[in-house]
């Protein structure tokens, strides 16, 4: 019974404290559990502070952000957008200063357009900046990617500078610069931001600074593209306003000679035979003023084209002028006007096309006359000054207002284009002079006291090299080919053209005889055995060049001399007759003189003037 009883007695507290601790241990193990868990939750909870803290911030850059893009849909004024986008970098970067340079392609440089908390002296001093220049840009130029220093005094690049200098003067420390990048990635510009003290930035910061160089790059971008689109815009409105005028005048200018040729030819008609004698002249006079603007018009599309070639040979500039002169004279005199010409005591040499620049001199001296009241003052006076000379043409006249000065070489610019006031011309003579000036390594410049009276115009012109050789030219208009009778035939399907060109080389002392077919043309060739055949070379059915082939085949047609008659008169144009057997080429419009000389050129070729069938 007693060992029962302790042996009961022994077994419960032994139960008991085992109990107790297993009971511990449970306890130890939950309450680790518990401590690890509420060290899990401090960690949660501390990492929900900080992504709150990195949220907030976050907010707060994309806060920044969408106000930039807000104020750069409302703002329209450029000026303002830049300097807008300056603040919000600077603000972004927690800066102390900031910049936006726009990149100039022409000049291969950075122009800074936007700053803020520069001052004066560091703006001018930064104004321009080039590749590799001791800044950040400078080198984010050269390299084309952002640049990034912060401390300039431990920069190795920038040591012994003027930029260090000045960066001192202006209390920057550190600065980065990040290229402005278009979407295809063309560099437009840079922004720039600096501190005062060493300073790295954050790759926060760097990442919304990329943000704000995207939007001004595409700032830039548009406004260029806006600026080009604006440029062109008003360009055409002037064009197209030009043209009007242009149109005006010259319906104008082509219809004032023709009334006096239509009466004159009336009075020819039904008037007495002794009225031609007066009706004539003026007849002549009116169509000479119509051809020389229509001539005048043509050179200046032919020129544009690149369809005149010089004629340059060794010239005397006393020729020149003598030319342009005789070719001025009557208008110059008929205004009454006193005119003087100084020339240089020593003999001037020009490798010049002679016809050419006697058209600058002359179309300056008409200008003169023309824009002269009468009874004025106009003084032509050439120097050499080195190795130029320099044709002055100077008036008394009405003078140029300051504004047109820069346009006035342009084609179709008159300063008074009214047809009221019109003074018989198209705006053409000048461009005309300038181009042709050009051609010959020459130029043309216009001085006018702006809208004063009086006005100079200056021709400069290289002189010859008195030891280059090449051909002379007397100066002399050289006279008419004395040519012996020829017989002609002339194919062009342009019936007037044909039929007046047989008319002046019939009164020239020539035997002619026309087609107006060219499929009819060998038969007539064979028939009329002709010393010299002029072909047009744009006729239907049969062309100029195959024509020329088909005579050049024909025994008895072998030494006809071929000349071919063209709109074109470029070299490779000349080349093609050339190789379809054509002896000359003739560029129309054809002038007496010119056929005069083809006609020389084919006496010569023919023999001297002994013709083989003669
Ligand atoms: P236009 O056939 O009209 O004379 P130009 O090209 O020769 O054409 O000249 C262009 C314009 O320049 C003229 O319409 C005139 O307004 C101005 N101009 C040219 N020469 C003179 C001058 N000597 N004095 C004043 N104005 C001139």
């Amino acid at each position: 019974m007693d060992a029962q009883h302790t042996g009961n007695q022994d077994r419960p507290d032994s139960a008991l404290q085992q109990r107790v601790d297993e009971r511990t241990a449970e306890l130890s193990q939950a309450l680790a559990v518990v401590e690890a868990q509420k060290r899990e939750l401090e960690h949660a909870l501390r990492m929900r502070d900080e992504i709150q803290l990195q949220l907030e911030a976050e907010l707060e850059d994309a806060r920044l952000l969408h106000g930039i893009s807000a104020m750069l849909v409302d703002e329209h004024n450029v000026g303002e957008l830049f300097q807008k986008l300056v603040d919000a970098a600077t603000l972004i970067m927690r800066s102390d200063f900031g910049s936006i340079q726009r990149y100039d392609e022409a000049r291969g440089e950075l122009q800074l357009i936007a700053t803020r908390g520069l001052n004066d002296e560091a703006v001018s001093y930064w104004q321009w900046v080039h590749p590799g220049r001791a800044t950040t840009c400078g080198h984010a130029l050269l390299k084309s990617q952002r640049v990034v220093v912060p401390d300039f005094e431990s920069w190795g690049d920038i040591s012994g500078s003027d930029d260090l200098i000045a960066f001192r003067a202006a209390g920057v420390r550190a600065a980065q610069s990040t290229p402005l990048l278009t979407r295809s990635g063309r560099l437009v510009g840079m922004i720039t931001t600096h501190w005062t003290r060493s300073h790295e930035p954050q790759e926060r910061d760097l990442r919304l600074i990329d943000i704000v160089a995207r939007q001004a790059a595409d700032l830039i971008e548009r406004n260029s593209a806006a600026e080009a689109l604006q440029h062109h815009a008003r360009k055409l409105v002037e064009a197209d306003r030009y043209k009007d005028e242009f149109l005006a005048t010259l319906a104008h200018e082509l219809r004032n000679p023709l009334a006096p040729i239509r009466n004159g030819l009336a009075v020819l008609k039904i008037g007495k035979p002794e009225q031609a004698q007066r009706v004539l002249p003026m007849m002549e006079r009116q169509l000479h003023h119509m051809v020389h603007l229509i001539d005048d018009l043509l050179d200046v599309s032919r020129i544009s084209r690149g369809m005149v070639n010089l004629k340059r040979a060794r010239v005397q500039l006393s020729a020149v002028i003598d030319s342009a002169v005789e070719t001025s004279r009557p208008l110059i005199s008929a205004a009454n006007h006193r005119f003087t010409i100084t020339l240089p005591g020593t003999a001037v040499w020009l490798n010049a096309d002679m016809t050419r620049v006697a058209q600058i001199i002359s179309n300056l001296l008409n200008n003169a006359a023309k824009y002269t009241p009468p009874g004025g003052d106009i003084e032509l006076v050439a120097e050499v000054i080195g190795d130029e000379v320099v044709v002055r043409v100077i008036d008394s006249g009405i003078g140029i207002p300051a504004a047109m000065l820069p346009r006035i070489f342009e084609l179709f610019t008159q300063v008074d284009g009214s047809a009221e006031r019109s003074k018989g011309g198209l705006g053409v003579g000048l461009a005309l002079a300038k181009r042709l000036a050009e051609m010959h390594d020459g130029s043309v410049e216009v001085e006018s006291a702006g809208g004063k009276p009086g006005a100079v115009f200056t021709l400069r012109l290289p002189i010859m090299a008195s030891t280059t050789n090449v051909a002379e030219d007397d100066g002399s208009d050289g006279a008419p080919a004395k040519a012996r009778a020829l017989r002609i035939l002339i194919v062009d399907d342009n019936e007037d053209a044909a039929e007046t060109l047989s008319l002046l080389l019939q009164e020239l002392g020539h035997v002619t005889s026309v087609v107006t077919e060219a499929p009819k043309a060998m038969a007539a060739a064979l028939a009329f055995l002709p010393e010299i055949a002029v072909l047009d070379l744009g006729m239907p059915h049969l062309n100029g060049f195959d024509l020329a082939r088909l005579l050049r085949a024909e025994p008895a047609l072998r030494d006809t001399y071929l000349i071919a008659l063209s709109g074109w008169g470029m070299e490779e144009d000349r080349a093609r007759s050339r190789d379809a057997g054509m002896d000359h080429h003739l560029t129309k419009p054809v002038t007496l003189r010119d056929v005069e000389d083809a006609l020389l050129k084919s006496i010569v070729a023919m023999g001297g003037g002994i013709s083989k069938r003669s």
